[in-house]
Parts: C-alpha cells; sequence; structure tokens
C-alpha cells in the first residue's frame, strides 16, 4: 500500500437487504469494538436504509455509517426512495453510489450514478462510486473501457476537487458474491488504470490522495494478500461483513499490512 498518509486503509461493509433492527444494533456494536483495537483503519457500515438511525445513533461516531443508495433529486414525488438530506438528517456520512445490484438489478445507468454522485457530495455526504466490469465484458477485453466509460459518467458533474474527494470501489462483477475473487495482480492492474484516470483528470498529486477499494468476495483469508497491492487502499466487503468475526479478520488484515505512518 502507498506510503501516502492521506491514504489510511478504508474498510466498509456493505450489508445489503440483510440484518434484523436488533441483529444490525449488534453487529455494529461487535464492529465498532472491534474498529476501536485498529486505530490506523477507517471503518464504515453500509446497513439498510429502514436501520441506519438506530445504527448511528449505536456507533456513535466510533465508526462512520453510509446508505446504500440515495435518489438524486432533494424531495417530491419518489415513492420508497430517500433525498440525500434524510439520510444526513439519519447519520449518514457516506454513500454508496452506482453499486453494481443497483445497475444490474436495478436497472440504474450510468448517468444516473453521475447524478448521485454529485447530489450525495453537494449535500455532505461522502459517495463511494462503485465501478466494475461483468465476465463477458472482461473476457471481450473490455474491462478498462467500460471502467472507464463508468468513471466518466459517475464524475461528470464533479470538478477536480469533487473528484479528488470522493471513494471509488473497484468490484468486478463477477467478483461479487460469489465467492470467485480477482487476482491481486488482476486487481492491481485495474486499480493501477483508476489511479491513472485520476492523474489525467485531476493531476498525479490529487489522484495520489484518492482512496481506491477493492471489493468482490474479499475474506480474512484473502484480505491481506490484495490489500498489500500498491493501489488497493481497502475493500468494500459484502458477505464477510455479516459477522463481527470475519469483518474484525479483514480489520486485522488492513491494520497489519499498514501500521501507522503519520
Ligand atoms: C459487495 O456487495 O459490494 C460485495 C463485494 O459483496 P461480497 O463481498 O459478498 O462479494
Amino acid at each position: 500500500m502507498s506510503e501516502d498518509t492521506a491514504r489510511r486503509p478504508l474498510i466498509a461493509g456493505n450489508w445489503k437487504m440483510n440484518t434484523s433492527l436488533d441483529s444490525a444494533r449488534s453487529l455494529v456494536d461487535g464492529v465498532a469494538s472491534a474498529a476501536a483495537s485498529h486505530a490506523a483503519v477507517d471503518v464504515i457500515v453500509f446497513p439498510p436504509t429502514a436501520f441506519l438511525q438506530s445504527v448511528a445513533t449505536v456507533a456513535a461516531g466510533r465508526i462512520a455509517v453510509g446508505a446504500q443508495n440515495l435518489h438524486d433529486q432533494p424531495k417530491g414525488a419518489f415513492t420508497g426512495e430517500h433525498a440525500v438530506s434524510m439520510l444526513v438528517d439519519v447519520g449518514a456520512t457516506y454513500a454508496l453510489c452506482g453499486h453494481s445490484e443497483r445497475r444490474h438489478v436495478f436497472g440504474e445507468s450510468a448517468e444516473w450514478v453521475g447524478d448521485k454522485v454529485a447530489a450525495a457530495q453537494a449535500g455532505g455526504l461522502t459517495p463511494v462510486l462503485c465501478v466494475g466490469e461483468t465476465l463477458a465484458q472482461r473476457e471481450d477485453g473490455d474491462t478498462m473501457k467500460v471502467v472507464r466509460a463508468q468513471l466518466e459518467a459517475g464524475c461528470r458533474h464533479l470538478d477536480a476537487d469533487g473528484v479528488g474527494a470522493i471513494v471509488i470501489a473497484y468490484e468486478p462483477v463477477w467478483a461479487i458474491g460469489t465467492g470467485r475473487t480477482a487476482s491481486p495482480a488482476q486487481a492491481q492492474q485495474v486499480h493501477a488504470a483508476i489511479r491513472g484516470w485520476l492523474t489525467d483528470r485531476i493531476g498525479a498529486a490529487a489522484a495520489q490522495r484518492v482512496r481506491i477499494q477493492y471489493g468482490g468476495s474479499v475474506k480474512p483469508a484473502n484480505a491481506a494478500e490484495l490489500l498489500a497491492q500498491a493501489d488497493i487502499d481497502g475493500a468494500l466487503v459484502g458477505g464477510a461483513s455479516l459477522t463481527v468475526e470475519a469483518f474484525s479478520g479483514i480489520l486485522s488484515a488492513a491494520a497489519s499490512e499498514r501500521a501507522p505512518s503519520a
């Protein structure tokens, strides 16, 4: 991992549509306690929106809490949706934008993801822009073409300062929830290319400060070798974020890959 002190490891748990209110409260409490032993690692959990306020109350600032999705409009006739201000009101400080399930299951376009990124940032949430190719796109040799297009559209309303303030999560679609992980070398190759895209867009110094997470079947057993890669600055974790034991194994891997340097 880079020696740049701005790139503290960022480990996030995406709980998706899992947990009950009680189990969410106990999971966040366990995660926050585990995080206290790893002061060099930044931690976020993304609970179901229905539980966000309660989870944020239990987290009590010990770790960050984010929203899995948002609407780009500030209010109105959007049944079932949540505006950025509502998510901020209940304690969110981050928001996932363009998670692969939103793109592929709910049909979110790359442009709408860009609208959401801009709305999140304007409203005070740090967007985590998720990008990644399908297996067919990888096999056709289109990985970087797809990822670059998602980055362009995802950042289409942002100026250089705005791009420099987001988090990017590279999540190959074929590795999400499948148990199939990109090899460290495969992941690093795409992360380095994302850093290259950032360098073109906002300059080398700012690009070096942006955190790029890897996501796709990360677990305690494979986290260390992924997080050891030069341009992998953290992980976005689905399945393994649902138990304190597995998630804290990933926090330990992150902490031992990158001892605090400042
Ligand atoms: C995710 O949902 O972002 C994810 C990476 O899931 P999993 O870790 O289960 O592959």
